[in-house]
């Protein structure tokens, strides 16, 4: 069997790329494996309107289910793709099966970094990444009162604000001083701890778990780098993410921090493609390689790569957004975000000139914080759309699609 495109991933990215290559190629052949049970669905209600019951399961789709059909493309799901052979262009899925391509996108996201402690693997310890991670902590919430999030990320923060909205006592365990302790500086930091606690979490800053106990009846016990003990119900581990690189690597295509591509998307090997979270692709104006979590940034560069698969040869200049939401506090940002660069508040304020800073208000989450960024380097020209004029650490462009 032979596809002119194949999809590996079936998440934002992928779907945005079937609409990618359908803006240049009406008619070669699309195949989309996904390890998941679900059509390509947005995460990012999962932590947040899932759980208000402002948005049910059927609103999580990308595209309606009729759309893969009508954009002719064949989709495999529960299909987890373990080998490809980059020379011959075949790839092998976790049933034998395998299949023949021009084309290869990898839009294989990203996995949970897992919690190093003893007896981590109980039941009792879970991730939070898929629809079914949802479904799961969703149908047992009528037998827990007590959740403990260990790790600063952002589903941490999201899922601590949901689930105490939910009516659950929470308590949010973080190695740093205050949670997104990379992105956020110091201030907002600790202003967002303390939004968390005036929502009644309790939040225990500069330790982790380090030994997890099943005491059975539904409750366990997690001791603590500083040799406290904790009973919970549950233990959500948000530690942040990795990039999904191991076929990429196996297959020997370059990889970093994800898998590495060009300001079209290119691999270092002819015919291969990576977008979303997991390519690490030239922040043209940043001037460096950049990995982006976020999901905004999955749909455009899986647009922009998909239409690049096709033959647009359009670079990637989109400026991605950052953002995420806890309770009705927004945060957002562009560019490279550290803690140690400036912050704007953008309640209203004017953008001042090499600075990012977003729109405030919004009629329900109040933007709190907006950060900005490499001003000096994202500058007057990065305005959106726009393809800046800097410095550019890409690969050769000698294998175009
Ligand atoms: C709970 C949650 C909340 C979020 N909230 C926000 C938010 O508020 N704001 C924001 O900007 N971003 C948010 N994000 C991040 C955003 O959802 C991601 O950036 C986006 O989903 C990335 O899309 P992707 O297609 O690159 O990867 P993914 O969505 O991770 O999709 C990758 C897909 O590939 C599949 N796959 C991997 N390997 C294989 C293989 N070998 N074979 C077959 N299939 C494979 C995976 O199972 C998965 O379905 C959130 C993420 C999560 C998990």
């Amino acid at each position: 069997m032979h596809y002119r495109y194949v999809i590996v991933g079936g998440g934002l990215a992928a779907a945005a790329a079937i609409e990618g290559i359908r803006s240049q190629d009406a008619d070669g052949s699309i195949l989309l494996f996904s390890r998941e049970n679900h059509l390509p669905y947005r995460r990012t209600p999962l932590t947040k309107e899932m759980w208000a019951g402002s948005m049910k399961l059927e609103d999580l789709a990308v595209h309606p289910e009729g759309f893969y059909e009508s954009h002719k493309v064949d989709v495999r799901l529960r299909r987890e793709i373990v080998e490809m052979d980059s020379e011959h262009k075949i790839l092998w899925d976790d049933r034998g099966d395998s299949v023949g391509f021009d084309h290869a996108l990898l839009v294989t996201g990203c996995r949970p970094r897992r919690l190093q402690a003893q007896g981590a693997d109980s039941p009792s310890v879970r991730y939070f990444r898929a629809l079914e991670d949802f479904l799961a902590l969703e149908q047992s919430m009528d037998h827990i009162q007590h959740v403990t999030t260990v790790g600063g990320g952002f589903v941490a923060v999201e899922l601590a604000a949901t689930l105490r909205e939910r009516g659950k006592e929470v308590t949010m365990i973080f190695p740093e001083e205050w949670p997104l302790h990379r992105i956020l500086p110091r201030e907002l930091g600790l202003a967002l701890v303390d939004y968390l606690r005036s929502m009644e979490i309790e939040t225990v800053s500069g330790e982790t778990i380090v030994e997890v106990i099943e005491e059975g009846n539904g409750i366990v016990r997690g001791r603590t780098y500083g040799g406290n003990t904790l009973a919970t119900q549950v233990i959500l581990v948000d530690q942040g993410s990795e990039a999904q690189v191991d076929l990429a690597e196996a297959a020997n295509l370059d990889t970093d921090d994800g898998i590495v591509v060009d300001e079209y998307g290119r691999c270092s090997r002819p015919g291969f493609w990576a977008a979303g979270d997991v390519a690490e692709f030239p922040y043209l104006a940043l001037g460096q390689l950049e990995r982006v979590e976020g999901a905004e940034h999955a749909e455009k560069h899986g647009f922009c790569v998909g239409a690049n698969m096709a033959g647009a040869g359009t670079p990637y200049t989109h400026l991605p957004l950052k953002w995420f939401r806890v309770g009705e506090q927004q945060f957002e940002g562009v560019g490279e975000l550290h803690a140690r660069l400036d912050t704007e508040d953008g309640l209203g304020g004017r953008r001042p000139r090499g600075h990012r800073v977003l729109p405030a208000r919004r009629r329900r989450a109040r933007r709190a914080a907006v950060q900005r960024v490499r001003a000096a380097r994202v500058g007057a020209r990065a305005d959106r759309g726009s393809a800046p004029d800097v410095a550019r650490r890409t690969r050769g462009a000698d294998h175009a699609g």
